[in-house]
Formats: C-alpha cells, sequence, structure tokens
C-alpha cells in the first residue's frame, strides 16, 4: 500500500488542477484520505460541471459514476477505479422491466410518473425522464414525491422500498393507498407477476427493492441501547426499515447525519445506522468530545472494492484508461429526469 500512496501523491502533484478525485462518503479512509471533494452520491455529481479537470476520479460505485458521466461538460472524463463496484439495490431494478411494468400498469389508462431513486442505473433514469418522471436522493424524496403525485394518477417509487415508504409515512400517505409490487419483479418478467388492476385505486406504487447494507439495522438492536443506554440517541438513514426510522430518535442522508453529529452536545452519546465507514470516520473526528458508535457494524462489499491500490493502477495509467460514458440515447432522457428534480428543489 505505500508504494501506491506514494504514486497517488507522485501522480496528483504534476496532473494538478487537470485531475480532481471525489469520494463518496462510504469510501474507506484510505482512499478518502486522496479524494478532493468528498459528498454524497448527488452533491458529487452536481460538482462536476464546475470542475477545470479533465480527468475525473469518482471513488465509489458505478450509477455514480454514471451520473457524473450524464452532467459531465465535454471534455471532462469520469473514471472509475473498479467498473464492477456496482450498487446491489441499483441492480434491484433493471431498465427493461420498469419500462415492461409501466406498460402493464397504465394499460387500465391510468397516468403514472415514475420517480426514481439516485441509486439507479443511467438506462433506469433514461426510462424514467422518457414517460416524464424524475429522480430524488434521500435528502428531497418527500418534495419529489409531492411533486410526482401532483403529475399523474399514481406514482411508481424505485428501486428502494422503504425510501418510498418513510417518505409516504412523512407526507400521511395511507397505507391503504399504497401497493408494494411482487418481489418477481425483480428478476423475473413482469407480465407473469402483474395485471394491470394490480395498483387499481392505489397512489403509490413500490419497486420491491432495498439497501442489503441498511438492511441489517433491526428494532431488537435499537431495543438493547434504549435498555442499556436510555441518555444515547440513535438515527438511522431512511434506506432502514419503517419500523427502524420509526423507533429512532431521527433519520435522514448522510448529510444529514453527518450533521446531527456535529450537533450533538459535548458528553453525549450518538448510535448511527448507516455504513461503517461513516460512522467510524465521525467517531474519529469527535473522540473525546463525544461517543458515536455504529447502531451495527454494517459495511458495502461494493463501496469497498474501491482501494488505495486500484486506484493508484488508474491513475498511472489515466490517459489510456477508458472513461464511463453514456450513450445519447440514454444520457439525454436520463439527463431530463435528473434536471427536472433540479428545477424543482431549486
Ligand atoms: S450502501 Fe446500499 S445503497 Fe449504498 S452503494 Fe451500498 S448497496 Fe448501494
Amino acid at each position: 500500500m505505500e508504494k501506491s500512496i506514494d504514486l497517488i501523491t507522485r501522480i496528483k502533484r504534476d496532473m494538478g488542477d487537470k485531475l480532481a478525485i471525489l469520494g463518496h462518503h462510504y469510501q474507506s479512509d484510505n482512499v478518502i484520505a486522496h479524494t478532493d471533494i468528498r459528498g454524497d452520491s448527488l452533491e458529487l455529481s452536481r460538482k462536476i460541471s464546475d470542475l477545470d479537470a479533465k480527468h475525473i476520479v469518482f471513488c465509489g460505485v458505478y450509477f455514480m459514476a454514471e451520473s457524473a458521466a450524464i452532467l459531465r461538460r465535454s471534455g471532462q472524463k469520469i473514471h472509475i477505479p473498479d467498473t464492477t463496484a456496482t450498487c446491489p439495490m441499483a441492480d434491484m431494478a433493471e431498465a427493461g422491466r420498469v419500462e415492461k411494468t409501466l406498460d402493464i400498469l397504465q394499460k387500465n389508462g391510468r397516468k403514472i410518473t415514475p420517480l426514481t431513486y439516485v441509486n439507479s442505473s443511467a438506462a433506469v433514469k433514461a426510462v424514467v425522464g422518457r414517460c416524464n418522471g424524475s429522480v430524488c436522493t434521500s435528502a428531497n424524496a418527500r418534495i419529489m414525491l409531492e411533486w410526482a403525485l401532483k403529475q399523474g394518477d399514481a406514482v411508481l417509487f424505485l428501486p428502494d422500498k422503504h425510501l418510498a415508504n418513510n417518505t409516504a409515512n412523512t407526507l400521511n400517505i395511507p397505507k391503504e393507498s399504497r401497493r408494494m409490487l411482487p418481489e418477481g419483479v425483480i428478476n423475473g418478467d413482469p407480465e407473469l407477476f402483474l395485471a394491470p388492476d394490480i395498483t387499481e385505486n392505489k397512489q403509490l406504487i413500490i419497486w420491491p427493492g432495498y439497501c442489503p447494507i441498511h438492511e441489517e439495522f433491526t428494532l431488537d438492536a435499537i431495543d438493547r441501547i434504549r435498555a442499556n443506554e436510555p441518555d444515547a440517541r440513535i438515527i438511522v438513514h431512511p434506506e432502514c426499515n419503517p419500523a427502524v426510522v420509526q423507533a429512532c430518535d431521527g433519520n435522514g442522508s448522510t448529510t444529514y447525519l453527518i450533521k446531527y453529529a456535529e450537533k450533538a452536545p459535548a458528553g453525549s452519546t450518538l448510535y448511527i445506522g448507516t455504513e461503517n465507514n461513516l460512522v467510524q470516520r465521525l467517531a474519529t473526528r469527535f473522540k473525546g468530545e463525544k461517543t458515536i458508535k455504529p447502531l451495527l457494524v454494517s459495511l458495502c462489499e461494493d463501496m469497498g472494492k474501491i482501494t488505495v491500490d486500484n486506484l493508484a493502477l488508474l491513475l498511472e495509467n489515466i490517459e489510456e484508461s477508458t472513461p464511463i460514458d453514456v450513450i445519447d440515447d440514454i444520457k439525454k432522457p436520463a439527463k431530463l429526469a435528473l434536471e427536472r428534480m433540479l428545477e424543482v428543489c431549486s
């Protein structure tokens, strides 16, 4: 690893402004140490067009690099150190199945507006863009769901069932007005699992995907903390199960979790339910001032595929490396979907 660190340091110095390394909050400290900008997926993508760098290296998972490739300026090249680092939740919604699902559900004449969480492929964002839908993040899901509900008869929220239900809870959408699609649509032909009337009279149709990392957090873990440390605060990401979210003291995006930790009083104890790299970084940052612990240690293996070694290898060969790109047929409608969100949230 020492050799890779020296190499990264030298290449960064030599390339100067021509190179920018961006890192998601869930990256390991070893990788984060070499990043110029860190943030959540959308924060990072939105910064792309302001950067002067020709080469932009995205330390995160593939859909994030794709979003960056959609929003990049011409001449900018987007790279990821390991293209096999994908998001298992994003992989639970395949574009062809999403499109077919929308076709089936609209056969009875209802207008369904798709709203995809940013954790989805460019191809899914393109389907959504073509169907007059948009994108949301965990920070703006409430605003975007309110917007989407006004666009037609119902909303198809994808791919995260927990973010869908947690957001619906904040808007007081009754449970009877929601329909979770059968799990078969994740891997099978939607024709086999869906009838057009399956969502009749429903306001919110929910794709059954989830994040396996946030699925790990349980009510049992919360109950144990409440019993043993009644003064401790517990906050989680809204990709967690709604029962867990409701039992906590707060929930929100990674930016929300970081701000909550910053504002927590000195001497207090805070448990955080999200990917462990972020929790440990906050624990180290506030050591001696306040106690920050993971609700449970849960690591994203795909985020962990980005290492100092593959970052060094990419930088060493960056001029010859094939950048991440998205074909125009996908890029244009996907960009439209993203721009609708930026407009609604401006
Ligand atoms: S933590 Fe969950 S949502 Fe984030 S990249 Fe990993 S699997 Fe995807």
